[in-house]
């Protein structure tokens, strides 16, 4: 998503000045290309170029259809009223329904959920999962939050943008600062007042728990994703999966996912930071100890502390020590995975990384000038889109099951996530070795041929 808006301009020769893409002005976009939102329409409009995608399709997917900006009170503990600001950006449904997370951060920004809104639309289209693209947030800290406060934001912000989502239209799912617990309440909420009168109301959100409709393997879904990219791309990178060095930038859902299969299957854990603090060990962390003391304690810190006495595998019982932030960084791996938030991975950042591969995890992890280094230092980058996109499968999945009312096993779950990332993964590979480009633009084009080809085939109304 981040390849850079200078990629795909002109600069002078002192590069202070960038000549625009006529579609900037054309649909009133900033032209500031330190804006997130700016830098992903400069990307996938590089990739359009390279596909001679049509200009009707251009400007479609530069704006998304709908931005919706809500404000609600909510009552706290205290018995005050706090007032919330919310979001649902539904980028795009030309494919099907608008599909997308949920987050609940104090950094929600408009640009951000419209950037990320419109990563799920090329997202789904790369995966060929019949959803659209679509984000939402509320700007809030959860961790802040008690459980009942936590529960009135979620379902005042449901009752507030009850009119704008459904099984058909738009269907919410758990992000950053979100879980199954939130879902639930979001699902109860539509249930009782905006979809009374629909034959299956609780499909409209996924990542549910199961006693609710959720599907099994949903929530390991992202980081099982992660996975199978990897072990699908790693042999062609002469990268085997055990015994591979593996540093991880976030240690939540995802991240701790991705490091517990990839623990399992015999890779060394060799560094994780998030926010609260950093850990490494180059014999390997036990990663479900990690993930069981982040759950306890609600990170990292501290970890250092426990007694090596749980866990099972290789690296079973063993800890690590503290380290600072620059330290992980620096720590040698073979595979980075960065699992926490936007922009992380820097120009700083990139000039310490000491790897092979990027595997991004998190939803646009690298800055343009942070992909610029890596690009340039040689390190390969696997791009969000298709690294990530295990979630929105198992969502799909999930909510296949909900409207067949039928229950997968985990291994059919399992079975045809595989399935579906190794066809994008190989997809996003043609791509590439067809174009002669970077994985990120190769992955954009791979999507947009398919949306390309969805607006030939529909038309534009009227
Ligand atoms: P999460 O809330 O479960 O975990 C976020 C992690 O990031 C935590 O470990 C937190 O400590 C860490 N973090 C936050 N701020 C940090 C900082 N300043 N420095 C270091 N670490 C920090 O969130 P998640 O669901 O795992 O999502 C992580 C990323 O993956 C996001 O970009 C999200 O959009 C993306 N993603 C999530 C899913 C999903 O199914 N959950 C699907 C696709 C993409």
């Amino acid at each position: 998503m981040t390849t850079t808006v200078t990629d795909v301009q002109t600069a002078d020769a002192d590069g202070s000045t960038i000549s625009w893409d006529p579609i900037f002005d054309e649909v009133g976009l900033p032209k500031d290309s330190s804006n997130i939102y700016t830098q992903t329409v400069a990307a996938m409009l590089h990739a359009a170029d390279i596909i001679n995608l049509r200009h009707r399709c251009r400007i479609i997917l530069a704006q998304p259809k709908n931005e919706i900006m809500v404000h609600f009170p909510v009552r706290m503990d205290d018995g005050h009223h706090q007032l919330f600001k919310g979001y649902r950006v539904q980028h795009n449904n030309a494919i099907g329904p608008y599909k997308g997370g949920l987050r609940f951060h104090p950094d929600v920004h408009l640009d951000d959920v419209k950037s990320l809104a419109f990563l799920m639309s090329m997202k789904c289209s790369l995966v060929r999962v019949p959803f659209g693209g679509g984000k939402g947030g509320v700007k809030c800290d959860p961790r802040q939050l008690s459980a009942g406060e936590l529960e009135r934001v979620a379902r005042r912000f449901t009752a507030a943008i009850a009119n704008d989502i459904g099984p058909d239209y738009d269907i919410p799912a758990p992000d950053m600062g979100t879980n199954a617990q939130v879902m639930a309440w979001i699902a109860d909420t539509y249930m009782q007042i905006g979809g009374r009168h629909e034959r299956d109301p609780g499909a409209v959100v996924t990542g549910k728990p199961i006693a609710i409709g959720g599907s099994l393997g949903r929530e390991k879904a992202t980081g099982q994703g992660v996975v199978d990219v990897l072990r699908e791309m790693l042999p062609d990178l002469d990268i085997p999966i055990d015994d591979m060095r593996v540093s991880i930038l976030g240690f939540g859902n995802v991240g701790s996912w991705a490091g517990r299969i990839l623990y399992d299957m015999g890779a060394n854990i060799v560094s994780v930071m998030d926010h609260t603090g950093a850990i490494r060990n180059d014999e390997g962390l036990d990663a479900h100890a990690l993930a069981d003391h982040c759950a306890e304690h609600g990170g990292v810190a501290g970890f250092e502390k426990r007694a090596a006495t749980t866990g099972t595998g290789k690296h079973s019982g063993q800890g690590g020590t503290v380290i600072s932030e620059d330290e992980f960084w620096t720590t040698p791996s073979d595979v980075f995975i960065p699992a926490a938030l936007e922009g992380m991975v820097n120009e700083e950042r990139a000039k310490q990384l000491h790897t092979r591969v990027v595997a991004e995890a998190a939803n646009a992890p690298t800055t343009p000038e942070g992909e610029k280094v890596l690009h340039q230092r040689g390190i390969e980058i696997i791009p969000d889109m298709l690294c990530n996109a295990g979630g929105v499968t198992v969502s799909y999945f999930e909510w296949v099951q909900n409207r067949s009312n039928v229950t997968w096993d985990v291994e059919q779950v399992d079975r045809e996530l595989n399935r579906i990332m190794c066809m994008a993964a190989r997809r996003t590979i043609v791509a590439r070795q067809k174009y002669e480009t970077d994985m990120r633009t190769a992955a954009y084009v791979a999507s947009l041929e398919h949306l390309g080809d969805v607006y030939a085939n529909r038309g534009i109304w009227p």
